[in-house]
């Protein structure tokens, strides 16, 4: 027994020996296990831990046995737990749950647990550390998610996306590529994208580039023109990049491409704009230029560089001041100013630029502001420079000539004044020794002697005055003088002095003037009126039959102002068509021969454009050989707005006089119509005098126009008593001698040119007769009636001193005085009348200008410095332009030009000597005047 028990004792002690060498063991490789094991009650809490629990999370076995394992749970994780718990008490195995679990820090790390029940009714379990797991499986998922946004980033990207295996071929391409190259992504799949979509313009360097980095495995960025599948062009960025495995071997290329057709187009666009701006502005050659407010250059073309020969970067932000010649720059600065105070016009002026050789040069500068786009404020200023060097120095050149020429042309208008004074003299003691010999009972053939003479002389006096004026108009020693004057008086003037030779020769000589044209107007009247005769004159000269027709009319009318048409038409003998454009130069005339037979100096028609030009209008012709001329005048006037004169006229009056006109000739039918118009009558016109309207209304006048109607006319006025009964005025246009009848009988004749004056002279003639109105002319003219002078000296009892020191124009001018009725006292000079003046009372003074001893003009000084008053009357042979105003300045009072006519003269002894009778003039007399103004 005792070896069974010690053999069991030993058995025991061996098993014991067994069991504790397992629990070693078992403690051990507890010890040595990387997973937290553990042992817990039913209730969770903890009765064994292993060394993991230090090592994986800080928790030493004496800090956990006793505690509960879900104090070391989120509650969340505890619920998970405790359901867990339940599913292993029911018998499921092979299950774990993954739970968070806070270390001795706090921090929470993933761990699988697994759960067994013990055999006390409590668990044993283990935690596996899963973090690394955890943290892996979550890394995937963000890139996953990653790569989703990726792939949906890259699938609806508005860019191009692309690609391709490590060879360049297409792998995908995104839907943008799809849309813009109309390719699907399918067809293009396992093609290269060089071959797809480059083409004819798509760059070869780029190409080159390209292929090359793909071979290389290298990223690349260009920008390039590509293809869609129907060969229309687009421009594309392309941002290239590798993508490498983790060998860094390249598995694939990512291409992103941004349609940049807009901007390249643009570019392109502006690029063009660009060209062509620059290939202007450079190759201008005037240089143009951007200032700022201040004057700075911002910009300069490369007329500046070649101008200056200076590089313009380094000019970029200089003044401009810096170029320009200093007492010049103030005109830049000056406006400046103004548009920096607001003003915004274009400015253009002439400065100097100084060269960086030191040389000036002239130039046209022109400144434009340049506003911004929303407001009027400045922005910069825009400049032009013409360079005007050879212009300024050739205008200059022309100064010169031009002062030379003047100063030429006056010493020659001075020379032909002094010839002409020279000549005129002697000339006017011919024509006046002529006119008195005339009176002075001689036999008709020494009066046809002494006619000639006159004749003669009077022609060489018109060639003179010819040459004279244009001498001074060539020195522009004449000038435009504007005057207030009547127009109907100044043309009739002209009709006036031109009109007998006409008559002589049988011509119609017929003045239409137009009813608007103004009658006071402002002009020269003198140089109107110097157009007038020269045309006139000539149309007669050259007429031999037919008709002259002068006819006045406004063609423009701004305001006040208005220009005046004037033409002078003839059925003479005409201009020869390649002579017509010389007709106005100086010296010409048409024809040689018939300069021979007409006389003449060619100077007429030069004088009236000279006056033309002058005053700004023209003058032209037109011309036919053989059938006639047509001189055309345009010449401006002004209304004359201070005039309170107005014209004769019948509008005032109650009753309007009615006129009727038979007439066959329709041109002066409208001379007459528009006549009546302009004076406010009215008028009927009849074509068949037989048919004369009886007793309906009765005319206050009955014009007839033609000698076969005229006995019609008579018998038809018989029939009217002789209270109503209308007046016949008879124009005659060719009417020489015929002798005007007495008013009383009713009937009045017009002789020789029609003029406007006629008709209302002719009304208020017959008005007076029949209405017994009184109406006073107070233009006297010549007091001659039918070519008998009257022996009628009005300045009977005058004293008149003439100061002359030619014989023969002394006893010239004595015997046109006396005849005047003036007691006549001569002094030879000067000093003769200043010693005369003082012991002599007399009533007017004619002084010459150029006298021995003393002249006229200081004469005239030393008289008035002894306050005597005596109207002095200048007699000079040489008026040239300034001289009346030296006459007047040195006390004269007038001035007549030699030689002395009679009418002037008198004309002068009217204004400056008392009358001897101022009585009214009787009706009788002044009814004779009429009579004599209506011839
Ligand atoms: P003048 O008459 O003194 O010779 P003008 O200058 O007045 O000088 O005229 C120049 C020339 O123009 C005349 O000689 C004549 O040949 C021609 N001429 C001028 N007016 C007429 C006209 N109405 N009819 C024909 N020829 C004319």
């Amino acid at each position: 027994m005792e070896e069974k028990d010690e053999l069991q004792v030993q058995v025991h002690y061996a098993l014991i020996e067994q069991l504790s060498a397992n629990t070693r063991r078992q403690s051990k490789l507890l010890a040595l296990l990387d997973e937290c094991v553990f042992e817990c009650d039913k209730n969770l809490a903890f009765s064994y831990v292993n060394e993991a629990w230090q090592s994986k999370l800080g928790f030493t076995s004496p800090m956990l046995i006793g505690k509960k394992i879900t104090s070391l749970l989120t509650k969340q994780d505890a619920l998970k737990l405790s359901a867990y718990t339940c599913s292993v008490l029911d018998g499921e195995s092979n299950t774990s749950l993954e739970l968070k679990i806070n270390n001795s820090d706090g921090l929470a790390n993933w761990f699988e647990l697994r759960l067994a029940c013990d055999d006390n009714g409590g668990f044993i379990g283990s935690l596996h550390d899963i973090q690394r797991h955890k943290d892996f499986q979550y890394l995937l998922t963000q890139q996953q998610e990653y790569a989703k946004r990726l792939s949906l980033v890259a699938s609806h990207t508005n860019n191009l996306v692309i690609i391709t295996d490590q060879f360049g071929k297409i792998e995908w391409v995104n839907k943008s590529f799809e849309t813009l190259t109309s390719y699907r992504c399918e067809e293009v799949i396992g093609l290269s994208p060089g071959k797809l979509l480059q083409g004819p313009k798509t760059n070869l360097a780029s190409r080159q580039l390209m292929s090359k980095a793909v071979k290389n495995g290298q990223p690349f960025q260009i920008e390039t023109v590509n293809y869609d599948k129907y060969n229309n062009e687009y421009w594309v960025a392309i941002d290239a990049t590798p993508v490498k495995d983790e060998n860094d071997k390249v598995r694939h290329f990512i291409a992103i491409e941004t349609n940049i057709t807009q901007r390249v187009k643009a570019e392109q666009a502006m690029a063009e704009i660009e060209y062509n701006y620059h290939s202007v502005v450079d190759n201008i050659p005037e240089i143009v230029l951007r200032l700022d407010e201040q004057g700075k250059l911002l910009f300069m073309n490369k007329a500046w560089q070649d101008f200056f020969q200076i590089d313009i970067a380094k000019n970029i932000g200089l003044p401009i001041d810096d170029f320009i010649v200093t007492e010049d720059a103030q005109q830049v600065r000056d406006v400046l100013n103004r548009y920096q105070n607001g003003h915004r016009g274009i400015e253009r002026f002439d400065v100097r630029f100084t060269k960086t050789t030191g040389e000036e040069n002239w130039v046209e500068m022109t400144l434009t502001p340049i506003k911004s786009y929303n407001d009027d404020s400045l922005t910069s200023i825009a400049a032009t420079v013409v360079d005007i060097q050879e212009r300024v120095v050739a205008e200059q050149i022309l100064l010169d000539a031009k002062h030379q020429a003047e100063t030429l042309a006056e010493s020659k208008s001075r020379f032909m004044a002094n010839i002409s004074h020279e000549i005129r003299t002697p000339l006017n003691a011919v024509i006046g020794c002529a006119d008195i010999l005339h009176d002075t009972g001689l036999t008709t053939e020494q009066k046809r002697y002494t006619q000639m003479i006159k004749t003669s002389s009077d022609a060489l006096l018109s060639i003179l005055d010819d040459v004279l004026t244009y001498s001074r108009f060539e020195a522009q020693a004449i000038s435009i003088d504007n005057q207030p004057f009547s127009l109907d008086t100044c043309l009739e003037e002209a009709i006036d002095i031109v009109s007998e030779s006409a008559v002589q020769k049988g011509l119609e000589l017929i003045f239409d003037f137009y009813p608007d044209v103004p009658a006071q107007v402002v002009g020269d009247h003198v140089r109107i009126r110097q157009i007038a005769i020269n045309l006139l004159s000539n149309a007669i000269k050259f007429t031999q039959t037919g008709s002259l027709i002068i006819k006045a009319k406004c063609i423009e009318f701004d305001n006040n102002n208005f220009t005046l048409q004037l033409s002078i038409k003839d059925t003479g003998i005409g201009i020869a068509k390649n002579k017509l454009d010389s007709m106005f130069k100086p010296f010409i005339q048409s024809d040689n021969s018939i300069t021979r037979e007409h006389g003449g100096s060619g100077l007429g028609l030069a004088i009236c454009k000279q006056i033309c030009d002058a005053a700004g209008g023209s003058i032209s012709v037109s011309s036919e050989l053989n059938k006639g001329s047509e001189f055309i005048v345009n010449y401006p006037l002004s209304i004359d707005t201070t005039d309170s004169v107005q014209r004769e006229g019948f509008s005032a009056r109650s009753k309007k006089p009615q006129v009727w006109i038979f007439s066959g000739y329709s041109i002066l039918n409208q001379a007459i119509e528009h006549m009546l118009t302009r004076h406010s009558i009215g008028f009927t016109g009849f074509s068949d005098i037989n048919a004369l309207p009886k007793n309906i209304i009765t005319p206050d006048a009955i014009v007839v126009t033609n000698k076969d109607d005229l006995l019609t006319a008579e018998h038809f006025l018989k029939s009217y008593d002789c209270l109503n009964k209308p007046c016949l005025l008879f124009i005659d246009l060719l009417g020489k001698t015929q002798k005007a009848a007495v008013p009383s009988d009713g009937m009045l004749r017009v002789n020789g040119p029609f003029k406007p004056s006629h008709l209302p002279r002719a009304i208020s003639i017959l008005d007076e007769q029949l209405f017994h109105l009184d109406i006073i002319f107070t233009n006297k003219k010549d007091t001659a009636i039918n070519g008998q002078k009257k022996v009628n000296q009005p300045f009977k009892g005058t004293y008149v001193l003439v100061v002359e020191d030619n014989k023969n124009n002394q006893i010239v001018v004595k015997q046109l005085l006396e005849q005047q009725g003036c007691s006549v006292e001569i002094a030879n000079n000067g000093q003769e009348a200043l010693e005369k003046v003082q012991y002599q009372t007399v009533d007017l003074i004619f002084m010459d200008i150029q006298m021995p001893i003393l002249d006229g003009i200081s004469a005239t000084k030393k008289i008035r410095e002894l306050s005597i008053v005596t109207p002095i009357i200048a007699l000079t042979a040489n008026a040239i332009h300034g001289d009346k105003e030296r006459f007047i300045e040195a006390g004269m009072n007038d001035y007549l030009a030699k030689p002395i006519i009679g009418n002037k003269l008198n004309a002068l002894l009217d204004k400056h000597l008392p009358k001897l009778s101022n009585l009214k003039h009787t009706k009788l007399e002044r009814m004779s005047e009429i009579w004599t103004l209506l011839k």
